[in-house]
């Protein structure tokens, strides 16, 4: 007997459409001699519409919580009703549905009075997204005579307290598998666990951070030693590149677990970047498939590398970056540097996406995102304070019109001259190349060009990728 991790993403649960594919697939799979265990996002939309209301009590707009309020209660209670018929499931589901949006409100209404929305608050707020949703899908499967029950993550995954991305604590959060879902998996039920959300020792509600439901499904796949773990997302698979930014994108049979690291890295929003961490020791394979086109095989990930042909394999670029350059003739030769300013980096909350150096050493920059690179400057200022003073270092610049470009594939780092392709065909298309990344891993390639070449940047670069890949 296999047991299988389910995730289902927000489209995916998004409507009593897509709710019942979702009853479809986890039926079949369980009709298949399967354990099941099913981890749902919020409906599609609801986690920004919660985003949202936190906001509008913090700022004292009542009626802005209390319509959001409605509109949840409406869109959820409309699709219980579609999707399960008058009876004991439904009356219990609707007074659930009730009580979680009565809760939601009272958390509202402290929020309001106190005029303040912390980290803390709004991960309690944004978690009845997937506390509505979950309550849903395990009626819904209730009512197609699947054995199911509905469980908050905060049960299991137990987590640090740096609200809004907090993380797991490996030995508790197993011990909790052990002691409380496994049993039930054991007894034949098919446990719907809220995505997104875990809790700390303590019991208070912490969020993994915006599209964390997919590292949640990785956590339980590795927590219950599951044999596959499934992502059921709105597309095929993992594709050449964003689909919405080209539409030629095609969906890559196979990827290893590193090149969907920096896949997701680098921008492609069909993965978390931590998804891949919590299976990697075990080697649980994990599967990219669409919940409106089941019967097609999606995109397997696992640990090989498959070097291809033509090498690249697909193209991500991530948006709202800024460049910060730290710049100066009397760098040359200072040691520590550089490492200050990182540190001053780390001490502003912001982590790095991609490290640039120059050889003459006059200047090395660095990307951030945009919420971030005005705390940044204003650190490094403060710490390289006397070095400014010297003259020894100019400025620490701010550039927020660029992007990154990345380019994926396992050959990369043995294929001399596919940097140069890469690059010939920026100049080709006269695009200018701001910045290179140093020392980047072995099956990428990233750089950054100014946001307004970006969609001809990406095309590019994928026209190399498709060459690879059979239509
Ligand atoms: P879910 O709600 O199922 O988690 P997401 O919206 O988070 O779904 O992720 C799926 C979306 O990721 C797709 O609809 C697609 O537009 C986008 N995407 C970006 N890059 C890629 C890529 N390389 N391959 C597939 N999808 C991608
Ligand atoms: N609902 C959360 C979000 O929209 C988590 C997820 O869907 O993965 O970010
Ligand atoms: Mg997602």
């Amino acid at each position: 007997m296999k047991t299988i991790t389910m995730k289902f993403g927000g489209t995916s649960v998004g409507s009593p459409e897509a709710i019942a594919n979702v009853v479809n697939i986890v039926k079949v799979c369980r009709e298949e001699g399967n354990r099941v265990i099913v981890v749902v996002s919020a409906m599609s939309g609801v986690t920004d519409q919660l985003l949202n209301s936190a906001k509008m009590a913090a700022s004292g707009n009542k009626w802005g919580y209390l319509s959001t309020s409605e509109k949840l209660r409406d869109r959820h209670e409309d699709t219980l009703n579609l999707l399960v018929p008058p009876g004991s499931v439904r009356e219990k589901t609707f007074s659930q549905i009730k009580s979680l949006l009565e809760e939601y409100v009272e958390i509202c209404h402290a929020v309001s009075i106190l005029g303040e929305e912390t980290p803390r608050i709004s991960d309690s707020i944004v978690a009845y997204g997937e506390r509505l949703s979950s309550r849903i899908v395990a009626a819904a499967l209730k009512a197609q005579s699947v054995e199911a029950a509905a469980f908050d993550a905060g049960d299991f995954i137990v987590t640090d307290d740096r609200f809004q991305s907090a993380s797991p604590l490996w030995d508790e959060t197993q011990a909790r598998i052990d002691g409380k879902l496994v049993p039930s998996l054991v007894e034949g039920v098919t446990p719907v666990i809220t995505g997104f959300i875990g809790a700390t020792r303590t019991g208070t509600i912490t969020t993994l951070g915006r599209g964390g439901s997919d590292y949640s499904g990785a956590i339980f796949a590795a927590g219950t030693n599951s044999d596959e773990l499934v992502i059921w997302t709105d597309v095929d698979g993992v594709m050449t590149t964003d689909p919405r930014v080209d539409k030629r994108a095609r969906v890559l049979p196979y990827v290893s677990y590193q090149e969907v690291g920096e896949l997701a890295f680098y921008g492609a929003k069909v993965l978390h970047p931590k998804t891949v961490q919590p299976v990697l020791d075990k080697a649980i394979p994990i599967r990219v498939r669409n919940t409106f086109n089941p019967t097609y095989p999606g995109t397997l990930i696992g640990e090989t590398g498959e070097p291809s042909e033509t090498v690249i394999k697909a193209v991500t670029s991530i948006k709202k970056v800024s460049l910060l350059t730290v710049s100066g003739k009397g760098m040359i030769g200072v040691p520590g540097i550089a490492g200050r300013t990182f540190h001053a980096t780390a001490s502003a909350g912001a982590s790095i996406l991609m490290i640039s150096q120059s050889s003459s050493e006059q200047s090395f920059c660095f990307l951030v995102t945009d919420g971030t690179a005005d705390a940044v400057k204003e650190s490094i200022e403060i710490q390289l304070a006397s070095e400014i003073a010297t003259r020894d270092i100019d400025r620490v610049d701010i550039r927020s019109d660029v992007v990154i470009i990345t380019a994926v594939g396992a050959g990369m780092s043995g294929t001399p001259g596919v940097a140069g392709r890469v690059f010939s065909t920026m100049g080709n298309n006269r695009i200018n190349v701001v910045a290179i990344a140093q020392g980047s891993s072995e099956c990428s390639i990233s750089f950054v060009v100014a946001e307004a070449d970006l969609e001809r940047a990406v095309i590019a670069l994928h026209d190399l990728a498709l060459e690879s890949v059979p239509a």
